[in-house]
């Protein structure tokens, strides 16, 4: 069952890497579509000032905790949780479906980044059965909308950004079959190779998102003061000093 944490009323479910991948093979094999939201602080962040945002997040079907934030507010808790980094845990899910033979849609980032996935992925894992991919860039998703129902995919990875691609995923998880629903974020890119994950010990540190504001410094935005202002909050929400 759900074993899950309120950080700034946003739902963080405590599972590990294993749990989450059981947890959506069970729905797979149910015949059950379930949202997949791998959820960091930027996202809470993002949701406080959009109630709509807020919602998804609240009624998604497993938020797994990605990113090293989302790991110090649980411990200033007394919570101890794994990170699950996205690009892993959807790459493993991918990993999966190429051994059971399940059906994936990959949809989002540019066309040229989500060519070089598919052949990255491709070679890595050959018996994948890719039923549909679309670049992330469009003017009106109607179409891309029935083309991934009538693909009818096990695994629909969706590549747009947050809050974009919980907004996708949310708007058509009713219409698909037995499909694990993920918003994946910048994971195609890294897929792709064209943008260099940080080195493993970068990584085991929790400094993944000091590596990638070094190699691309218009992140540095992105995260200051986000990051710190996020770990201020969920501290002053502890304490019962609610701003
Ligand atoms: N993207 C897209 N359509 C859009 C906006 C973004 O396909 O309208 C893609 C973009 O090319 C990138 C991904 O969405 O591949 C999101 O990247 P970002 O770095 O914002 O994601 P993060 O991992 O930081 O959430």
């Amino acid at each position: 069952m759900k074993n899950s944490i309120f950080l700034l009323n946003r739902r963080v479910d405590r599972f590990s890497f294993g749990d989450a991948t059981e947890f959506c093979l069970s729905a797979i094999n149910e015949g059950r579509s379930i949202q997949v939201i791998t959820i960091n602080p930027e996202m809470i962040m993002a949701s406080q000032g959009n109630n709509e945002f807020a919602q998804v997040i609240n009624s998604s079907d497993l938020n797994v905790p990605d990113g090293i934030g989302i790991k110090y507010a649980l411990k200033f808790r007394g919570e101890k949780i794994e990170n699950i980094r996205g690009v892993e845990f959807s790459k493993n899910l991918l990993k999966i479906a190429s051994e059971k033979d399940l059906r994936v849609a990959l949809f989002g980032a540019k066309e040229e980044v989500l060519q070089a996935a598919i052949q990255k992925l491709k070679e890595e894992f050959p018996t994948l059965n890719i039923v549909y991919a679309r670049n992330g860039y469009f003017d009106d998703d109607t179409v891309i909308k029935e083309e991934i129902i009538s693909a009818n995919p096990n695994i629909l990875l969706v590549a747009l950004g947050a809050p974009k691609q919980e907004f996708f995923i949310k708007s058509i998880l009713d219409k698909l079959n037995a499909c694990v629903a993920v918003g994946v974020g910048g994971s195609f890119d890294v897929y792709s190779g064209l943008v260099k994950e940080a080195p493993q010990i970068w990584q085991k540190l929790g400094l993944e998102w000091l590596y990638r504001t070094l190699i691309d410094p218009k992140r540095f935005k992105r995260i200051f003061p986000t990051l710190p202002l996020f770990l201020i909050k969920c501290i002053m929400e502890k304490t019962g000093n609610k701003r």
